[in-house]
């Protein structure tokens, strides 16, 4: 079967199925080939219904929560989005063509460099990837419009909520090592709101003010 055909199916079997409404974010997960982002020999498994390695201990995560989490951002094409776990840079890549421009922050410079490559590959000009520990966010480019955090976070970081325009919003798995709850906190005029998506499991977000490299594992 080809790429386009496994793609096709992935969005109506994985993604619309189970929920997903956001047209932009189905048209985006049809177009962008997920296959290129993992290694030569998963390519036959990149359309699977789970999240796959990316070597370093690292994953990318399951078609259905990169929609799950990229339609709560509600992006409408003209925002700053930050985000922090680069990883193979797919997740990066869905944004880049939603967002007008995108800051992703990875902690490991081998997968970073791979990611850097494969973005430029797909012409994603407006991704800007820099290699530090993404717990502190990224100051220097902040107000964002949304954050979005791709590995699990042990507590909300209150620095995310202070780069965060008004009216901003974080998307962010929290709990613990192994469980954790996918969290929506909206930025407003006097503090935040916060609601709850669903149940998921992600890689430790590790640095300052996440887990300790030597708790992650
Ligand atoms: N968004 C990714 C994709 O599309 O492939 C999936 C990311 S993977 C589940 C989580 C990533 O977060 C890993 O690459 C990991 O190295 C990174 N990470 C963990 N802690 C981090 C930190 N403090 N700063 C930046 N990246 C971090």
């Amino acid at each position: 079967m080809s790429y386009e055909k496994l793609r096709h199916l992935m969005v109506e079997d994985q993604l619309r199925a189970r929920g997903i409404k956001d047209q932009r974010v189905l048209a985006v997960m049809e177009s962008v080939p997920r296959h290129l982002f993992v290694d030569e020999h998963l390519h036959c498994r990149a359309y699977d219904d789970c999240a796959l390695s990316i070597g370093e201990g690292q994953t990318i995560s399951q078609p259905y929560m990169v929609a799950v989490m990229t339609e709560l951002l509600e992006l409408k094409g003209d925002e700053k989005v930050l985000e922090i776990g680069t990883g193979s840079g797919y997740q990066s890549a869905i944004l880049s063509m939603l967002a007008s421009e995108v800051f992703t922050v990875e902690r490991i410079q081998t997968l970073a460099e791979r990611a850097r490559r494969l973005l430029q590959e797909q012409n994603c000009t407006n991704v800007h990837l820099i290699v530090s520990d993404g717990t502190i966010g990224l100051p220097e480019h902040s107000p964002y419009d949304c954050i979005i955090v791709t590995a699990a976070a042990p507590h909300i970081p209150q620095q995310y909520i202070e780069q965060l325009k008004v009216g901003g919003m974080l998307v962010i798995p929290v709990g613990s090592r192994f469980t954790q709850i996918l969290y929506k906190i909206t930025r407003t005029p006097s503090g935040i709101s916060s609601s709850e998506s669903t149940p998921c499991i992600f890689v430790p977000l590790i640095g300052k003010d996440g887990w300790g490299s030597e708790e992650a594992y």
